[in-house]
């Protein structure tokens, strides 16, 4: 055939329909799955639809990724809200993000916050530093490194978070002395919202219903249980059982145990990436807060980082769920549902731009092209993945 896709995550799925759209015939999706949507995927726990994948929500910013969603969910059958989100910071639950909401702590800690933040190298105009850990301290200051960031990210990055670089951090807002002084006296937001501010949940669904439907238009052009080890990068063909005149791969690059006909280097490469893996675990108690949609837990003594609530996204849903690192889960919890995504969060290491870029380059010599999350290894949200996925299938008819 002339496309081979493999994965059908959202990465893969919003190539098949692009191709098809387009008039294109000739292509496969190749699935290790049961079903398709990846990290997207939804099933039903204690009576509504639970997201495997922890949190997913679709930025309302309207992007081309969006549209492309909204033609096999249409708007209207989703939820807009406006971002709800707490932090537990040393016992007090304030808003997110903490620069913006350091005036819902008692005085006395505002006036630690502002006096560090004033100390921050970022705010003294010293040399921006090249590792994640010192960036903190430079960017944000001693107390909010050391009350949230630091624990934050230990939870979620774990062993690697040495490791990460700062290039990645363009996605985080500037945090200025003024803004933050301002915001005190006038106990008020002040500065730059997060990613997801105002986002739409689908109304009756979970968030992979629109990723269901997409593979179910696909559903003669998807094989599943197909678990992909073996890439010969000279012919094209996987599992020593398919071939293509053009390999689009969505999986990670380091499934490839058998990856034949690549140099020493490009294996090297694979080597450096790394990601996180993540469980899910559902509780069955209901927030009776009716508007905070997930919290920040950075104390190190509490197993997960992450708590949502359900009930107030998925309306008429009742429960939510805890994301944790797989690395720091100590308690059994056997009764409850639980949900391991092995690839959760690839990691910005120091040294991962380089091996990527190797990777993708040699790869596309060899018309094999790497897309998605774990193709680029990017932290690409949702509708940025489809969107590549566009742009590469345009590309490639
Ligand atoms: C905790 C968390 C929260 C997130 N929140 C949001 C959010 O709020 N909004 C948003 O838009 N995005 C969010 N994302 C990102 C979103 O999950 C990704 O953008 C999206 O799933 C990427 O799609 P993909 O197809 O590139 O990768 P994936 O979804 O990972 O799909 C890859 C596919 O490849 C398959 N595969 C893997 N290995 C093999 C193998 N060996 N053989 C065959 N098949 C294989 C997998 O089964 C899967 O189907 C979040 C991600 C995480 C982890």
């Amino acid at each position: 055939m002339k496309f081979l896709i493999l994965g059908a995550g959202p990465a893969g799925l919003a190539m098949g329909m692009e191709l098809k759209n387009r008039g294109e015939d000739s292509f496969l999706i190749l699935e290790k799955e049961a079903e398709a949507g990846g990290l997207c995927r939804s099933e039903t726990v204690d009576g509504a639809q639970q997201d495997l994948g922890g949190g997913h929500f679709l930025d309302a910013r309207p992007s081309r990724g969006q549209s492309f969603l909204f033609r096999y969910m249409p708007k209207e059958e989703w939820n807009y809200f406006e971002r709800d989100s707490k932090i537990m910071v040393k016992g007090h639950l304030i808003g997110s993000p903490i620069e913006a909401h350091i005036w819902q702590l008692p005085t006395a800690e505002q006036v630690e916050y502002l006096k560090s933040i004033a100390r921050a190298g970022a705010n003294l105009d010293t040399p921006m530093p090249e590792n994640f850990v010192d960036w903190i301290y430079w960017k944000l200051g001693e107390r909010i490194a050391e009350d949230y960031m630091i624990p934050y990210n230990t939870k979620m990055f774990g062993k690697y978070l040495n490791d990460l670089g700062t290039y990645w951090l363009y996605k985080l807002p500037t945090v200025s002395f003024e803004d933050t002084l301002l915001s005190c006296l006038e106990r008020r937001m002040y500065g730059s919202q997060p990613a997801h501010t105002c986002f739409y949940y689908p109304k009756r669904y979970g968030f992979g219903e629109v990723f269901r439907r997409m593979a179910q238009e696909l559903s003669d052009k998807i094989e599943y249980g197909v678990d992909l080890k073996e890439l010969d990068c000279e012919n094209r063909s996987v599992n020593g059982q398919y071939q293509a005149d053009i390999v689009i791969n969505t999986i990670p690059w380091t499934e490839w145990t058998g990856l034949r006909n690549a140099p020493d280097e490009i294996h090297k490469a694979v080597g450096e990436l790394k990601y996180t893996s993540l469980q899910v675990r559902y509780f069955g108690w209901t927030n009776q807060d009716q508007k905070t949609h997930w919290t920040y837990f950075p104390d190190l003594e509490i197993e997960y980082h992450r708590e949502f609530y359900r009930s107030n996204f998925l309306l008429g849903s009742k429960g939510g769920y805890y994301e944790t690192n797989t690395d720091r889960i100590c308690s059994e919890h056997t009764d409850d549902w639980r949900y391991v995504n092995k690839y959760a969060y690839p990691c910005n290491t120091v040294k991962k731009p380089q091996a990527i870029k190797e990777i993708l380059s040699f790869m596309e010599s060899r018309r094999i092209f790497g897309i998605g999350r774990w193709g680029e290894w990017e932290h690409l949200n949702a509708d940025r993945v489809v969107e590549h996925a566009l742009d590469l299938a345009g590309r490639l008819l």
